[in-house]
């Protein structure tokens, strides 16, 4: 069976590849070893700088971005590119990245920009010179870095994401994966979801269809979910397990829903909730869809970096 193929930056999975001999261990990365195919890239040790170095940082010469080792001033922005334009040539199938923080050469939007010869950094920040021939490239898979992949909605969206582009791959029938996958596709983006639908509904798809239908997969996974979306499609479901449930039940469930809306409990609790319910009426449809679990369980922490838990 397929797993999601991830590239990531070396130093981000033990290796000791950074500019002062050390490494980290992640824990996102960790957690994922088993579930994914990882392959590993530093792209200064790739344009043969060595382990130690001196630090490299990226420079803004009027309107253009340098990668630039101010100790020695030698400019490393063509081998960068030359690196990340042959690296990127030869990748095959890759699902999403996660790249490390504030690098000058991995950085996807957090690194420091320096004047030419300056110490201290200007007010805005930018992305590291081998990470943006990465987002050039690759507009419609998740890009991410480990920092941002601490805050647990950050990390459930990209997680979503890569084992949901990773079903589409595997599966062999279009249609299971769209009945499979239908809420989950729906809590993007519903008019989308309404051109998979038309796709889907034809007699006898073609290759065009088969390969419009997954170029809109892409396009509905760069939608982000949002709080009313999903809540509109649980009460959906709910409506129809209202009638066999008492008032108190009800009022229950509502004031779940209530407490979901004010940000007092996580989506996970209503989901919970409304898996009791699937599982007592036996709905199997329901309990199918990847919208409940698109990704491996043990892939859930509720670690979580402290902003904006509750989507
Ligand atoms: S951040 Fe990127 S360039 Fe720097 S050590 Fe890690 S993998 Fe190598």
């Amino acid at each position: 069976m397929r797993k999601p193929k991830l590239i990531i930056s070396k130093c981000l999975n033990s290796e000791k590849c950074r500019y002062n001999g050390q490494s980290y261990d992640d824990k996102v990365i960790s957690l994922l070893r088993k579930y994914v195919d990882l392959e590993t890239v530093c792209p200064e040790t790739g344009i043969g700088l060595k382990v130690p170095r001196n630090p490299i940082r990226i420079e803004k010469y009027d309107d253009k971005y340098k990668l630039v080792e101010p100790s020695d001033n030698i400019d490393y922005t063509s081998q960068m590119m030359e690196f990340a334009e042959e690296f990127l040539s030869n990748i095959d199938d890759v699902d999403g990245f996660i790249l490390k923080s504030k690098s000058p050469s991995c950085g996807i939007r957090d690194v420091k920009v320096y004047p030419k010869n300056q110490k201290c950094s200007i007010n805005k920040k930018g992305q590291g010179i081998f990470s943006s021939k990465i987002i050039e490239k690759y507009s419609t898979i998740p890009i991410e870095d480990e920092g941002r992949l601490k805050n647990y909605n950050i990390r459930d969206e990209f997680l979503t994401k890569i084992f949901t582009i990773n079903n589409l791959k595997c599966e062999n029938s279009i249609l299971d994966f769209h009945n499979k996958n239908s809420l989950l596709l729906k809590s993007y983006d519903e008019e989308i979801y309404n051109d998979l639908n038309n796709i889907i509904i034809k007699e006898n798809m073609d290759e065009d269809d088969k390969t419009l239908y997954k170029n809109k997969v892409y396009e509905i996974l760069n939608n982000k979910r949002d709080k009313s979306k999903r809540l509109n499609l649980i009460k959906n479901i709910f409506e129809k397990y209202k009638t066999y449930l008492s008032k108190n039940e009800i009022n229950y469930f509502s004031n779940l829903l209530k407490f979901y809306e004010n940000g007092k409990i996580p989506f996970s609790s209503v989901i919970v909730a409304i898996q009791i319910y699937a599982t007592r009426f036996d709905d199997k449809d329901l309990l199918n869809q990847t919208f409940f679990n698109p990704y491996p369980i043990e892939l859930i922490s509720i670690a979580d970096s402290g902003k904006g838990r509750n989507l």
